[in-house]
């Protein structure tokens, strides 16, 4: 059996004293969860060693980390540093980090394969954007995402990788991919694990849905076969919406 996940993505937001009340809130409401997927939290870099001291039964995971290990890279968090605060997670390739920092899925690839090396677990991030899907190149550029940032990655690592399909239009924006596009997309990722690695990394691969995911939305989303839980956003700053999320399966 796959493991069931429901991850929140802080992004940048809350103060250190606020994230720590949240992911108190979090730890809180995760002991009367009624469902059995795994909860993790992905704070900002500054919260992340207090917040590790306030969680127990929730995970902790950074929202990103630098393609090299150390030396001279102003403002960056090797995944060495992240490990040593507590965090066993690591996002890679969020939209954001693709669209605004302009990272690309060789560069993803690096991440992927120095976090791992380093004994992070990523969650790897895919989606297309809108004029990719209204132009009928979804699955080619998923098909590249995967197998570029995903390149030269062992089966063994692959067994802790997560990856989260978030379509870039749904994304903060409020309109949620319906069951059936979330469907057909996750099937398409699994069956492609089965071309890139083998059937095994495919039928063991917890794949996420994010995006405007919420707590009326979350039950038929997660009520797919090929989906495993979700990457929350703005939904997963308010812990008892979040908490109704993971309750949601
Ligand atoms: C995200 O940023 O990963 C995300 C899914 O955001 P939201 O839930 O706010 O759409």
């Amino acid at each position: 059996m796959r493991k069931k996940i429901v991850a929140g993505n802080w992004k940048m937001n809350t103060t250190l004293k606020d994230g720590m009340e949240l992911a108190q809130a979090v730890e809180k409401l995760e002991k009367e969860k009624t469902s059995d997927a795994l909860v993790i939290i992905a704070p900002p870099y500054t919260h992340l060693s207090k917040v590790n001291e306030l969680i127990d039964d929730v995970k902790l995971s950074a929202q990103n980390c630098a393609s090299e290990a150390l030396g001279a890279f102003t403002g960056d968090i090797s995944p060495e540093m992240l490990l040593s605060t507590g965090a066993e997670y690591v996002i890679i390739g969020h939209s954001e980090r693709r669209s605004i920092y302009n990272e690309d899925n060789e560069l993803l690839n690096k991440k992927m394969k120095l976090a791992l090396s380093t004994g992070l677990k990523p969650i790897f991030c895919c989606g297309e954007l809108l004029e990719e899907r209204e132009a009928g190149k979804l699955f080619d550029v998923i098909r590249e995402q995967l197998a570029v940032g995903l390149k030269d990655i062992t089966i063994d690592e692959m067994g802790k990788v997560v990856i989260a399909y978030e379509p870039v239009w749904a994304i903060g924006t409020g309109v949620v991919a319906s069951p059936d596009q979330a469907q057909e997309m996750h099937k398409f990722i699994r069956d492609l694990l089965i071309d890139l690695f083998s059937e095994q990394v495919a039928e063991d691969m917890t794949i996420l849905y994010g995006g405007s995911c919420k707590p009326s939305n979350a039950a038929e989303l997660f009520a797919n076969p090929d989906v495993d839980g979700g990457l929350i956003g703005g939904a997963a700053l308010k812990a008892e919406d979040f908490l109704a999320i993971v309750n949601a399966y």
